[in-house]
């Protein structure tokens, strides 16, 4: 069996959405315009991706975009039944969809198990009620717990979705989102920095200055904060920042903010380098030439976009030149000034050094 999984995305924009949060412009965040949502819908997504799938692959059906339980109950069950279909079928695996936490009851939990859901990913965005109130999320903290609560207790495994940087929030909010989610015990989380999209309010908050966005570098570092929180508490992260579509890119429909085509690439970085720093931290090594004895796949993160980690190294320890050496570990890092080894990580450990590294810089 191909171990890696194949996912069948299914766009439902704004479709059953009651809201309208500052930050949504969901037609264009899902990457599709008009479309009629029903069975055939559906059913033409999954056949069309069947063709290009390989017989041993393991396949999950997505409901993305929209709130998939606040859709009305008929056409819910409707394309649930489609799902259910070619679950039955063995062509699915697994399904999962996105919704809004006060769209979860016990009576949608159990429609959700009669066609076999799998997953169910909760947009909690932020923890905190005045930043829900200011996004217009229409929601509160407290239904947030509830449905994390019965998701898990009706045995679906549990996303979360947070949005650092929203209007009113503040990096230690955040942080705070981060241990408030972590203590709900998601299964996996996804963090989407809040961007400035096109046709949303929250471009004339910007534009009226009641809104300021992230800058690039601030919203790596929270996110690299907050993956690391959940990563060291066995959460998986499985995405860092939007990804980049046809609309979604800095040329078309976001405005302003943190957006960048490798913003998960970029936060991997930022880790690494921390890593790297907390090791090297109290060692003189002016002038020195250092060897870092890495995996060949993890060197990227290690050396940064544009060299930018190995020139924020040279300058913080005046080193003189950084080389790199293929190793035949592919988890363990060390580095050496010439024969001498300086000190080892694990790639299992960047984040508590991750961490470490923040304490002692107390940045937060
Ligand atoms: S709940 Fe989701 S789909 Fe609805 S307006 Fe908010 S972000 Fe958009």
């Amino acid at each position: 069996m191909n171990n890696k999984m194949k996912i069948i995305p299914v766009f439902v924009p704004h479709v059953g959405c009651p809201n309208d949060c500052v930050f949504c412009n969901q037609k264009k965040i899902t990457g599709v315009g008009d479309v009629l949502v029903n069975s055939g819908y559906v059913t033409d997504i999954i056949e069309e991706c069947r063709k290009t799938i390989k017989a041993d692959t393991l396949v999950q059906l997505a409901f993305f975009g929209g709130s998939f339980t606040a859709i009305d109950s008929g056409l819910q069950e409707e394309l649930l039944r489609v799902g259910k279909y070619y679950k039955d079928l063995g062509v699915v695996q697994s399904i999962r969809c996105s919704t809004r936490p006060d769209a979860i009851n016990n009576d949608i939990l159990k429609l959700q198990k009669k066609y076999g859901m799998d997953i169910i990913e909760l947009g909690i965005q932020s923890l905190d009620d005045e930043v829900l109130k200011l996004s217009n999320r229409g929601h509160t903290k407290t239904d947030s717990e509830n449905a994390s609560r019965l998701i898990k207790e009706h045995g679906f495994a549990l996303g979360h979705q947070v949005m650092p940087g929203l209007p009113g929030s503040t990096i230690q909010k955040d942080i705070d989102t981060c241990r408030l989610s972590i203590s709900m015990k998601p299964d996996m989380v996804r963090i989407y920095p809040t961007l400035i999209i096109k046709d949303t309010d929250l471009i004339q908050m910007y534009n009226e200055g009641r809104y300021h966005p992230l800058t690039l570098t601030e919203a790596v570092e929270i996110c690299a904060y907050m993956c690391s929180m959940y990563s060291l508490n066995g959460i998986k992260v499985i995405r860092m920042g939007l990804q980049n579509t046809a609309t979604v890119n800095d040329d078309e429909d976001v405005v302003a903010g943190p957006f960048h085509p490798a913003f998960g690439q970029l936060v991997e970085e930022r880790i690494y380098l921390a890593s790297v720093i907390s090791m090297l931290k109290g060692i003189d090594l002016r002038e020195k030439n250092i060897t870092v004895v890495s995996d060949k796949r993890l060197v990227s993160s290690i050396v940064g976009q544009k060299k930018s980690n190995i020139n924020e190294l040279k300058e913080r320890f005046s080193i003189k030149n950084i080389s790199f050496q293929d190793s035949c570990d592919e988890n363990i890092i060390e580095i050496f000034h010439e024969q001498h080894k300086l000190g080892s990580f694990n790639k299992y450990e960047i984040y508590n050094n991750y961490l470490q590294f923040k304490r002692g810089e107390q940045c937060i």
